[in-house]
């Protein structure tokens, strides 16, 4: 699923592949780029902002991208999907770049990428760390609010997903449900979530628990009414449909507990993160 960490790494590899090429051939076929052509335009770069892709080019404009949960972008080989699905093709000089199903895409301005991103709270994975005192002031304009569904509102903070939203919680052994605003120790929550993210990004792939196998690279994620990896205790959560949040969560009932107040249990993280080198990263909080 694509969050922040994947959209940086997705921008890192176009950059990394076709910047200074220039764009031989553009492709549409999607009703909402008709008259849209890249060819001639040599690609400048790609940046990630919270979940947005920016692909820039030299003559003032940017392909914009959300992924949402359906998108996907191919860089390199050509893409052998179907030639009825929607898509944007960029014939570069070395490979292609191929857009398949996004659901947001667009060519927009460079000079007005703020009217896309503007709204965004302090991106995660951008390359410089983000600022956790302005994103903790953020989420608690909205105390009783949901944390998991505070952390999710992108104007609060820009690049966790749902998987984190589930993670972050189940690891700090705080319920999603907590209210944000009684959570002691919301700022060593968000440092463990963005050393997670960050680390991820920077290293991929997407990875919670630091063990190697790809079965084991969550711990509660999509394992709800299964057994909690910690107490055993049957995980509890919620479907898309009743989530105060409209997402779907997982939590333990034992582990992350509601209590009027809850602290941020860091020597649980710590236990459970053991592996994981976000230990190591400078947002972790320290002992
Ligand atoms: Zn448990």
């Amino acid at each position: 699923m694509p969050e922040g960490d994947t959209i940086r790494r997705l921008a890192d590899k176009v950059a990394r592949r076709f910047a200074g090429e220039r764009c031989q051939r553009s492709v549409t076929r999607d009703p909402r780029l008709v008259g849209v052509d890249l060819a001639g335009a040599t690609l400048l770069g790609a940046d990630a902002v919270g979940k947005h892709l920016l692909v820039r080019f030299d003559d003032g404009r940017t392909l914009h991208a959300h992924l949402l949960m359906t998108g996907s972008f191919r860089v390199g080989p050509a893409a052998t999907e179907p030639a009825w699905r929607r898509r944007i093709e960029l014939w570069m000089e070395t490979g292609r770049l191929t857009g398949l199903d996004v659901p947001i895409l667009e060519v927009i301005r460079t000079a007005d990428e703020e009217a896309v991103v503007g709204h965004l709270g302090p991106d995660l994975c951008a390359p410089e760390p983000p600022d956790l005192g302005e994103v903790a002031s953020r989420l608690l304009r909205e105390p009783a609010r949901p944390v998991a569904g505070a952390l999710l509102d992108q104007r609060n903070v820009a690049g966790f997903g749902n998987l984190y939203a589930v993670e972050l919680m189940f690891v700090v052994g705080v319920s999603p449900n907590q209210p944000v605003g009684t959570i002691d120790g919301l700022d060593e929550l968000l440092g463990v979530g963005t050393a997670l993210i960050r680390t991820n990004a920077a290293r991929g792939p997407q990875n919670t628990t630091g063990r190697r196998l790809a079965t084991d690279d969550h711990f509660v994620y999509g394992r709800r009414h299964r057994p909690c990896p910690v107490c055993a205790t049957t995980l509890d959560g919620w479907s898309e449909r009743d989530s105060p949040w409209q997402r779907v969560s997982v939590w333990c009932p034992s582990c992350q507990r509601s209590t009027p107040s809850r602290t941020v249990d860091l020597a649980r993280a710590r236990r459970l993160l053991a592996l994981h080198p976000a230990r190591r990263d400078a947002a972790f909080p320290v002992a």
